[in-house]
């Protein structure tokens, strides 16, 4: 079985690493040289509009995904005409585009936190003085890791934020006063069936996802299978999908669906029985869905920028290093670490114990 992706970053290169032990092959289509999945499989060096190179990458693969949702429309309808892609076409048009994901939210009763469309600052205007501040000014596409989103705190933040994020259309959300952010992912199969993985907790800042805790059994789980369900029924979703919200006042408001493999089920590799990476080879290629069950404790840290010196961090008990390959770059993610434990207190230790690595590297 040959696997198509586009993308080739870190993701894909997880995805070829869970699926070459099962005899999987993969081509990776993206425009960068140094696409670091690329030693992993074959390479087209080319733009993802390039019709002649996707050509070229459907005739030699016997299906394509995804390994971001940013993709160009016209790309997977181009693909589509001569190769099954998964997930399907309308999960990325409604993923890629924050207006379109928080209508299907609302239009299947999941809770979100108020919003309005803006496309020009009159109505950014109007949606603040219907939504109040503080609020989140977001582009509508193209947003991750905290880029094309602002915060607006006070009337002041409000004159230019139209303008700083481009002009371009956005959405206003109010700001959630929420306890926590947790993520559920979650498998589905071509034949309808959903499995999901524990619910983490997850710790951002500056938009950029740090931690990712799977360890108690956690109380809104069912809720957030509940919603997530809704979701992937609704789309007939095939593979991994990402579902983030935020933890408020016992319950769970939507924030977004990443219709991937996921930052914050990367744990799973170490810490569940069979990978979101595996899984999600699994669905897209009509095997039967593997265990979602976790293997005790566990946390996964991302390491941003530069990764601490391998030799500290294999002195750790059960910590599972995975450096990327990329060169350094302020803010990107260029590895992750997964540590495990029986119980949580010995988590958090180890945890702390690769958190004083990361200063000291400094
Ligand atoms: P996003 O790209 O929408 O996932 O946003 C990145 C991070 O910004 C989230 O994980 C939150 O920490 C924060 N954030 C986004 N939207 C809101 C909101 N409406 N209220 C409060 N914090 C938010």
């Amino acid at each position: 079985m040959k696997i198509g992706v586009i993308g080739g970053g870190q993701l894909g290169r997880m995805l070829a690493l869970a699926g070459t032990p099962l005899g999987m092959k993969f081509v990776f289509l993206d425009p960068a040289h140094d696409a670091c999945a690329a030693t992993l499989g074959e390479h087209i060096h080319a733009d993802y509009h390039d019709h002649e190179h996707l050509r070229q990458l459907a005739d030699q693969v016997d299906m394509v995904t995804f390994e971001f949702e940013s993709v160009p429309a016209d790309t997977v309808a181009f693909l589509s005409q001569f190769v099954p892609v998964y997930p399907c076409a309308e999960s990325l048009r409604i993923a890629r585009d924050r207006l379109l994901e928080k209508n299907l939210f609302r239009s299947l009763q999941i809770p979100v936190a108020p919003f309005a469309p803006v496309d020009s600052q009159t109505d950014l205007e109007q949606a603040v003085a219907s939504i109040g501040l503080p609020a989140v000014l977001k582009t509508r596409t193209l947003g991750y890791d905290g880029k094309g989103q602002k915060v607006l705190r006070e009337t002041a933040d409000v004159g230019q934020a139209f303008a700083e994020l481009g002009s371009v259309p956005c959405i206003l959300e109010a700001f959630v006063e929420f306890s926590g952010e947790v993520s559920l992912i979650a498998v589905r199969s071509r034949d309808g069936i959903s499995n999901f993985y524990p619910l983490v907790h997850n710790t951002h800042s500056n938009g950029i996802l740090r931690v990712s805790i799977a360890s108690h059994q956690h109380p809104l789980q069912s809720l957030a299978e509940q919603y997530t369900a809704a979701v992937l029924d609704h789309l007939n979703y095939v593979g991994v999908m990402a579902f983030e919200f935020f933890e408020i006042d016992g319950g769970l408001k939507a924030n977004e669906i990443a219709p991937r493999v996921h930052n914050s089920g990367h744990w799973t590799i170490e810490g569940a029985e069979c990978s979101q990476f595996e899984n999600h080879l699994r669905a897209i290629t009509g095997l039967p869905l593997g265990s979602t069950a976790k293997l005790g404790e566990s946390a996964m840290i991302n390491f941003i920028g530069s990764v601490p010196a391998i030799s500290g961090l294999a002195a750790i008990a059960d910590c599972h290093v995975h450096d990327y390959g990329k060169a350094f770059k302020e803010g990107r993610k260029v590895g992750h670490a997964t540590v495990r434990s029986a119980d949580s207190e010995t988590l958090r230790r180890r945890l702390a114990e690769i958190e004083a690595l990361m200063v000291a590297d400094k």
